[in-house]
């Protein structure tokens, strides 16, 4: 059983060609692009092409062949962005879900962000 997704998320919108995007790398799976309001130098979204509201909703519900082609072009934007541990200085990934993980757009998205030095891992806020 899936989540209830409404289709009319800015993300669907741009997998439906609807609105633009700065591509990054794209799979059968997966997109990746640019976040429009970058918090470091790199700020990239990758989403699945499925329709997933969250990261528990994709790990419960996407098939062996989604998880997989996320998974890789995941590898891919942290490779060709330089911010990997073999080129660069690392990076981290972050995904917020839902009301508490003070998620904004209801396509599961993961951020890769890096070129600097992060702040704490976690703020706190009411
Ligand atoms: P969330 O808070 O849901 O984890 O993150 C949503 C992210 O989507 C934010 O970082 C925001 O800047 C980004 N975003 C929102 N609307 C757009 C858009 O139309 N295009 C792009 N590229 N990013 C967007």
């Amino acid at each position: 059983m899936g989540f209830a997704y409404d289709d009319s998320n800015i993300f669907a919108k741009i997998l439906r060609g609807e609105i633009p995007n700065d591509t990054v790398a794209e799979n059968d799976q997966a997109l990746a692009f640019r976040d429009i309001s970058p918090k470091t130098p790199t700020h990239v979204l990758v989403i699945p092409k499925g329709a997933y509201v969250s990261f528990d909703d994709f790990s419960a519900n996407a098939s062996d062949a989604e998880i997989a082609g996320f998974m890789r072009l995941c590898a891919q934007v942290v490779a060709s962005e330089g911010v990997g541990l073999e080129a660069g200085k690392g990076f981290r990934a972050i995904t917020n879900a839902g009301e508490h993980g003070v998620q904004e757009v209801p396509h599961f998205h993961l951020h890769i962000m890096g070129g600097r030095m992060m702040g704490p891992m976690v703020s706190l806020r009411d």
